[in-house]
């Protein structure tokens, strides 16, 4: 006896099996290609858009099952032409079962069980919801066939050896250059410019045409044909797309790779030329636009294209090299049955695929899902902040699809159940979710979040000696000029005080006069008056000395070395000056401090730091960092800026605007004032060669501190960032 046959119900099963007769389903293609060094066949469902591969002897099978042969008279035959190679009749029925649970195959009981027909409805469910999906429709526009045959004929060097070497070296350049000036590059100024939204915009949707090009001239000159071309919308932004699934076809993986490919290969290129241009040139205008090409070309093209969590090319180049062409597919099912399993505890199967790796499929579900929450949740703001009302109501149709229709699915399921179910567990259930629920709303209000406080920094002088007038008069001449270096000591002005000279004038002719008397009254010795003029004399000398200060007093000196700075040295000769009064100031070259301008929402916090070392990041030093002690923080909020190089106008960080909108057209400084009022705030640079750092050099001060929790912080990111982008929006205002 067979060991089969000690099983009477899996010898029932076989035998009903390989009596009945399978119809393979006329509508799927296959191709022959080469999986892991062997030869085998790729199954195409086009209508479900699945991939299956099977071997050759499997494949030589499944070509028998035309209806009307049974699976025992396809063994036999099978057998006949493929000799030992030939599938045995147990390993068929594994087949033809994995065929009909695929939707592959039906046999007459099968498809009168209307397995086929659900399956069949269900993909055209979906089909017809992915037609009228409002987040991603998609429009066919035309057959770029023949123009991407001519275009091969053009440009099909492109994708050459030659040219890949030249590639890489212009990239290898780009790099080397694009490291060199990271910190210019990085310091945004050029990136927020008002009006350069629109190019950027442009730019990204021309780099998008033609990486579709690219995909579909590289699918071309392997061979394939590619049908349609058109337009997808997504998120209301409309992207150009080519259908090049004609290149699953290809035998090798490395083709089909390659066309996944080539659109980043050519944005990347392009991208790297810009990069090079941008650093050659000074021409504003032409940096600009290099800068739009370099960032539309490699920023969301790695970020979105390269990303192989998602349906893009990445992802893709991802699946044909790990040679597991449903991925994403069976990532899902995965996460179904770690769902099933043991959130509702359901006695489920673990799904096995013909590719095996199941770990791989495993990771590649959990990160593709943490990704996807992600991007739910950008998507969700970014709508939200760009477009407004549209914005919102499309924010919640993409909810609604993303997250409330699954949860409801999933709450119809547990609690109403289906008819080809076990009942999951309910209270497993609900424990499961409570616990969750907690432990994620615990995290969120109770554990704090350390995040980098910041505020926009400059180099400044240290708050500078004024030289003031020590006595009333007129300023007689100046010797120095706006800008000049002194040395202390030095001569800056002369004053002029007649009454002064003549006090003392009159007060040396008294003390002749009273040493006169002084000598008579000694030599008639009349001590009595001698002794009342004696002290007379000292109180004459006092006098006189306190005048002859003042005197010398009129010319006016440095107190530090130092640099002159005042606004009109000149217009005040010849002017009176009461004592206390401003001339001009020094400031101290050696002597400079970091000033800050804190953003209303932090100043608590860098009220706490005063007298402690915090972070300071000037740009223009190759990134380094350097502490400085915070010395104090002024506690009264200001408009004005204490200089230039805060505005954002100058290539500061913080936004300005005019101060009085009749005043636009005179370009000073002086009508510019913060939108948000700061405080300010001064570090000491004991630890930093102040002589390294040039006066009014911009940067930024940082230390790390908890403002609150987890959920406090994100929530107040996300508003604060949504009202920077109205902000933009309405042009700075
Ligand atoms: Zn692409």
């Amino acid at each position: 006896m067979k060991p089969a046959d000690q099983n009477p119900a899996a010898h029932h099963s076989t035998v009903e099996l390989s009596n009945c007769k399978l119809y393979l389903r006329t509508d799927l293609s296959f191709h022959l290609q080469e999986y892991q060094g062997a030869p085998c066949y790729l199954i195409e469902d086009e209508f479900n858009s699945r991939f299956y591969r099977v071997g050759i002897p499997e494949y030589q099978l499944i070509s028998l099952l035309d209806g009307s042969t049974t699976l025992a008279q396809a063994v036999s035959k099978s057998a006949a032409q493929m000799g030992d190679q030939a599938i045995n009749e147990q390993d068929a029925i594994t087949i033809c079962k994995w065929m009909i649970d695929s939707g592959l195959a039906s046999t007459d009981a099968s498809r009168t069980s209307g397995r086929l027909l659900e399956s069949f409805e269900k993909a055209d469910r979906k089909k017809r919801k992915a037609q009228i999906n409002p987040v991603t429709p998609k429009f066919s526009l035309f057959n770029p066939d023949a123009f991407l045959t001519s275009l091969n004929m053009i440009l099909g060097w492109l994708f050459s050896f030659p040219m890949f070497l030249l590639w890489c070296g212009v990239v290898a350049t780009a790099i080397y250059h694009v490291s060199a000036n990271w910190d210019q590059m990085t310091s945004g100024t050029m990136f927020f410019a008002r009006d350069n939204w629109v190019w950027l915009g442009l730019t990204w949707m021309l780099l998008k045409i033609v990486h579709e090009t690219a995909h579909g001239l590289s699918c071309k000159r392997f061979g394939g044909d590619v049908r349609q071309c058109g337009i997808v919308m997504i998120v209301m932004v409309p992207l150009p797309f080519v259908d090049v699934t004609s290149s699953w076809r290809f035998p090798s993986k490395w083709q089909r790779i390659f066309v996944a490919a080539a659109g980043m290969y050519v944005e990347i290129f392009l991208a790297a030329i810009a990069a090079i241009v941008w650093s050659f040139t000074d021409s504003g205008i032409v940096r600009q636009h290099a800068f739009n090409f370099m960032l539309a070309g490699s920023l969301t093209t790695l970020m979105f294209n390269a990303n192989p969590l998602m349906r893009f090319d990445g992802y893709y180049m991802l699946s044909d090299w790990l040679e597991m062409p449903n991925l994403g597919t069976h990532g899902q099912q995965w996460i179904k049955w770690v769902g099933k399993k043991f959130y509702l505890g359901l006695d489920q199967k673990q799904p096995t695929w013909p590719e095996g790796r199941g770990w791989i499929v495993a990771v590649y579900a959990i990160l593709s899902l943490f990704w996807k929450v992600l991007i739910c949740a950008g998507l969700a703001i970014a709508a939200e902040a760009l477009f407004f009302g549209a914005g919102i109501a499309l924010a919640i149709i993409a909810i609604a699809m993303w997250v409330i229709w699954p949860i409801g699915k999933l709450l119809k399921m547990v609690f109403i159940g289906e008819e080809t179910q076990q009942r999951p567990g309910r209270i497993r259930f609900c424990l499961l979710t409570a616990t969750l629920g907690i432990s994620m709303w615990s995290v969120f209000t109770q554990v704090p979040w350390f995040a980098r406080v910041e505020a926009a920094a400059v180099v400044d002088y240290q708050v500078s000696h004024d030289v003031r007038s020590p006595v009333s008069g007129f300023l007689e001449r100046i010797y120095v000029h706006s800008g000049q270096l002194v040395k202390q000591g030095e001569l800056l002005a002369r004053l002029e005080n007649r009454e002064l000279d003549v006090d003392v004038e009159k007060l040396q002719i008294e003390l002749v006069v009273n040493d006169l008397r002084i000598r008579q009254l000694r030599e008639r010795e009349e001590m009595a008056t001698l002794d009342v003029e004696t002290k007379n004399r000292e109180a004459i000398e006092t006098r006189l000395n306190v005048r002859l200060e003042q005197q010398a007093n009129l010319d006016v000196r440095a107190s530090s070395d130092g640099i002159v700075v005042a606004e009109d040295l000149e217009s005040q000769v010849g002017t009176y000056l009461a004592p206390g009064h401003k001339i001009c100031t020094i400031e101290s070259e050696a002597n400079k401090e970091i000033h800050a301008m804190i953003g209303q929402h932090d100043v608590e916090l860098f009220q706490q730091r005063v007298g402690q070392d915090i972070d300071v990041h000037i740009w223009g030093m190759g990134g380094r960092e350097f502490p400085a002690k915070l010395k104090d923080v002024n506690p009264r909020g200001r408009l004005d800026l204490p200089h230039p190089s805060f505005a954002a106008t100058a290539g500061g960080a913080l936004p300005v605007r005019y101060r009085n909108p009749s005043q636009r057209d005179s370009d000073s400084d002086e009508t510019l004032e913060l939108v948000d009022p700061h405080f300010f705030a001064r570090l000491e640079l004991s630890h930093a060669p102040s002589a390294t750092l040039r006066s009014g050099q911009p940067g930024f001060v940082s230390f790390r501190a908890s403002r609150g929790s987890i959920g406090d912080v994100l929530s107040e990111k996300i508003v604060r960032w949504i009202r920077k982008m109205r902000r933009m929006q309405n042009g700075g205002r």
